[in-house]
């Protein structure tokens, strides 16, 4: 039989995630829908099913590590395996992080509570559903994990006060928080680089979605096609990188 190649999107009921579960369906993958309500999951997986694609939605608040083992559980039971996770789902923590709408996470006067949400899932969720779906992974002859970051991680670029993001209102959580998952996605990589398991993350660009109340000017569809490209390495693929729509964005 030919080898069914399964991939896992968190927070793929909307926006970016839903957009790369889309795009992966028609490369022919069956896609599961990782969401944390479950009617919103399954609506989209119904969707995706309309219009011819393999898909499942899977219960996934990745904040909660038991559903996390729950999901490696059921996708264990009915494929044995997982050739792709994405690692999409994410939280700004304040209602954007447009330059108008960050006064609350700048850093001399945050929450440190929202702080701490928003590095529960963007960072620690991260963690939490990579580790329950290793042993899948490991059970794929061409595993590939995609983290969904953004060009904000970048130090290089925010640290250049000449940089595109001197506009930007200083952040001490989403920005951090994509910061410190660009470092987890270097140590992955280094953990992971013997077994063939290549990670690498991605920044999607200003895409219309939720997230940013639909100020982005990319489609999601857009900002997910480096997100499936960076799915769909090769063997001979990077891990360990950071690359957006134009190649390779600076630490
Ligand atoms: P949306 O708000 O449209 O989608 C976010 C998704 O994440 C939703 O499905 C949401 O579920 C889900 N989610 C949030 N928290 C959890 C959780 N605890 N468990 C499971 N799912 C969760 O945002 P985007 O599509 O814009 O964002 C997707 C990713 O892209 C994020 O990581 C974001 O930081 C990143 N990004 C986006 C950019 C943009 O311009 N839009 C730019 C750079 C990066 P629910 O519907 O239940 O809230």
């Amino acid at each position: 039989a030919t080898h069914q190649r399964i991939a896992l999107v968190t927070g793929a009921n909307k926006g970016i995630g839903r957009a790369a579960a889309e795009l992966l369906a028609g490369q022919g993958m069956t896609v599961l829908i990782g969401a944390r309500d479950p009617r919103r999951g399954e609506q989209a997986a119904a969707a995706l099913r309309a219009a011819g694609g393999a898909a499942h939605a899977v219960d996934l608040d990745v904040t909660d590590q038991a559903t996390a083992r729950e999901a490696a559980g059921w996708i264990g039971a009915r494929f044995g395996h997982l050739d792709v996770l994405v690692n999409n789902a994410g939280i700004t923590g304040s209602g954007q992080v447009s330059p108008e709408d960050a006064h609350d996470q700048v850093p001399g006067s945050v929450d440190l509570d929202m702080v701490r949400t928003v590095f529960e899932t963007n960072v620690f969720g991260v963690i939490a559903v990579t580790n329950a779906m290793l042993p899948l992974l490991r059970r794929s002859p061409a595993p590939r994990i995609v983290n969904v970051s953004s060009h904000a991680a970048s130090l290089s670029l925010t640290s250049d006060p000449e940089g595109p993001f001197r506009g930007l209102l200083p952040s001490a959580a989403y920005t951090p928080s994509k910061s410190a998952l660009n470092a987890l996605t270097v140590q992955y990589a280094n953990e992971l680089r013997k077994d063939g398991i290549l990670v690498n993350a991605v920044a999607p660009g200003y895409v219309d979605t939720d997230s940013n109340d639909h100020s982005g000017h990319l489609t999601p569809a857009q900002g997910a096609a480096v997100v499936v490209r960076l799915a769909m390495l090769g063997a001979d693929g990077p891990t360990g990188g950071f690359f957006g729509e134009d190649g390779v964005v600076p630490w």
